[in-house]
């Protein structure tokens, strides 16, 4: 059973245990929150303990937590096989599962039938306003957009839907500082503030790319150094994954316009499989780095 400590910071359920779910669900448990994480690939959620485990062996081992500590938090993590099966009435329950607007739908609506007192999705560039549609209350329904690695970002997004109530954004605010997170609240508008921003200039490097100035490398040394952003904006889509790149592109293209068409170099990396970090290839060979897992 959950010690007093974690009840009383709060419950909280992610659905989807992929890069983001399991970055959510370990910020949570470190914070001294109960968790319930949603995943029903039995690979997918073996693999997410994996990582909950070795982020946390990690930061016991650079001294950033005790390993008693390390040991509780991981305890109060519940695996779960579907979204019916989350308690009632959880403080907030956190959609990851992959942009797909389909399965989005399925899966607020699965939420919603739990009642939680806030429902919020990641996703990068979906409507708000328009996923709404999945669940019976939207004046609980928002955008929690968090940043990969989660560990290590400190800013979530809070996106505010045209239903969504005051009280909302200001829970969610709560629930990001118990994090340790800092926000920006935005409007819903295609692609938000970050995604939009983030992906006008990885777009243009990847053109760079493809046009011949420039070597991945070098444009991405130019960026950290002359502009002293701490990672170039071709390494960073490898870390995003160049299918999730891809995916927003196309979405921003049809809702902003056609300067966000994805360049033909994007397109057929990601129909050779090379999606970055997470398939070993993209603009770098990641099979021959070590993962840049430094959890706080
Ligand atoms: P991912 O593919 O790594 O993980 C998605 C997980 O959801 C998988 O483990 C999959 O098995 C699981 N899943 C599929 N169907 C499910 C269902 N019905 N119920 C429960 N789980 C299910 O995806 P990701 O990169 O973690 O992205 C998730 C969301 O977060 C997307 O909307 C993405 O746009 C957004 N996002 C991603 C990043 C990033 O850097 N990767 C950053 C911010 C936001």
């Amino acid at each position: 059973m959950p010690d007093r400590a974690v009840t009383e910071a709060g419950r909280v359920g992610v659905v989807g245990a992929g890069t983001m779910g399991v970055g959510i669900a370990y910020v949570f448990a470190m914070a001294g929150f109960e968790v319930f994480v949603v995943e029903p690939g039995a690979k997918a959620a073996a693999r997410a303990w994996a990582i909950l485990k070795e982020t946390a062996a990690g930061a016991v081992s650079r001294a950033k937590m005790t390993a008693e500590r390390a040991e509780a938090s991981l305890s109060h993590i519940r695996m779960i096989e579907g979204a019916s099966e989350l308690p009632d009435e959880l403080d907030v329950v956190i959609e990851t599962v992959p942009e797909r607007r389909d399965l989005k739908m399925q899966v607020l609506a699965e939420i919603a039938d739990r009642a939680p007192r806030l429902i919020a999705t990641n996703t990068s560039a979906m409507s708000i306003n328009d996923l709404a549609g999945a669940v019976r209350d939207p004046a609980r329904f928002l955008g929690m957009h968090f940043f990969n690695p989660v560990w290590s970002l400190k800013l979530v997004e809070v996106v505010r839907g045209a239903k969504t109530s005051a009280d909302s954004v200001e829970r969610a605010q709560a629930l990001a500082s118990a994090i340790g997170k800092a926000t920006a609240v935005v409007a819903d508008s295609p692609g938000f503030a970050t995604s939009r921003l983030d992906l006008v200039q990885a777009l243009e490097a990847i053109r760079m790319v493809e046009e011949g100035v420039a070597s991945p490398e070098d444009i991405d040394r130019a960026i950290t150094i002359a502009y002293r952003h701490p990672v170039g904006p071709l390494r960073l889509s490898d870390m995003v994954g160049l299918d999730v790149r891809l995916d927003i592109a196309r979405q921003l293209a049809g809702t902003i316009g056609p300067h966000f068409a994805p360049p033909r170099l994007l397109q057929d990396m990601v129909a050779r499989g090379e999606l970055g970090q997470k398939s070993g290839k993209g603009f770098y060979d990641w099979a021959t780095e070590t993962t840049n897992r430094n959890a706080g």
